[in-house]
């Protein structure tokens, strides 16, 4: 007999593996909840909070909740959307996020998040602080303007010596993502892609090679976001 799980995202039935969150389940059915702190394989942090959804009438991130049986999940509907929408707002305001200018443009999730949502003038007022690029290490950028501090640079990429090369420093607002300087002088053109493709922004950018692409040909500049998730199942 299977020892699948079966729940409910937005009426539709699902199948879930044991002890699999409900992000990764939705995806594995074909659904998509927006994230940008997650990637699958690592440890969810529930940090950007925009896969929140709605189970038993309280929001909750899909990420960091394991599937229950029977649960009855509500992922898009008006009231999630618009909360979404407000954490990519306050994302955008909370940085200095100029998309044309950026090497990561067509290939940004929270830009095509943004085009998703269809954000327009975000509700809140921008900060624009002043934040300093470290263009020290020999093959990488990192460009503060633009983290918007999910962490995932710091969980999914290690050396060759399973060493973290990026950390958190500071606290509160001044909260800040740093490269080991050391560590980082040894990473090859290899671990530098995978370090620029790892974050879901245009923090992490590889020297000399971040308009390889031309915008117009880039993944979100074909394809809206999620939707080759929801194309795998109908
Ligand atoms: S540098 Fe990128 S991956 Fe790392 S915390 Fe900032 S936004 Fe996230």
């Amino acid at each position: 007999m299977s020892d699948k799980i079966k729940f409910k995202i937005d009426g539709k039935e699902c199948f879930a593996e044991p002890g699999q969150n409900v992000l990764d389940a939705a995806t594995d059915n074909g659904i998509y909840i927006p994230a940008l702190c997650h990637m699958k394989g690592i440890k969810p942090a529930g940090s950007c909070r925009l896969c929140n959804v709605k189970i038993a009438g309280r929001v909750m991130t899909a990420c960091t909740t394991p599937v229950a049986a029977g649960m009855e999940i509500e992922n898009n509907i008006p009231e999630i959307n618009d909360l979404r929408l407000s954490i990519i707002e306050m994302l955008f305001v909370e940085g200095n996020h100029f998309c044309p200018s950026c090497e990561k443009s067509g290939n940004c999730e929270l830009q095509a998040l943004a085009y998703k949502y269809q954000m327009m003038v975000p509700r809140f007022p921008y900060e624009f602080p002043i934040k300093e690029i470290d263009a020290s290490s020999p093959k990488l950028i990192i460009e503060r303007n633009r983290c918007i501090l999910c962490k995932r640079c710091i969980r999914a990429f290690k050396d060759e010596n399973g060493k973290n090369i990026f950390a958190f420093k500071k606290r509160g607002h001044k909260l800040e993502i740093n490269i080991d300087a050391k560590l980082a002088e040894n990473l090859s053109d290899e671990d530098a892609q995978r370090a620029m493709d790892i974050c879901p922004v245009g923090a992490i950018i590889r020297k000399e090679k971040g308009f390889d692409e031309p915008i117009g040909t880039r993944k979100y500049d074909k394809v809206a976001i999620g939707s080759d998730i929801e194309s795998v199942i109908e």
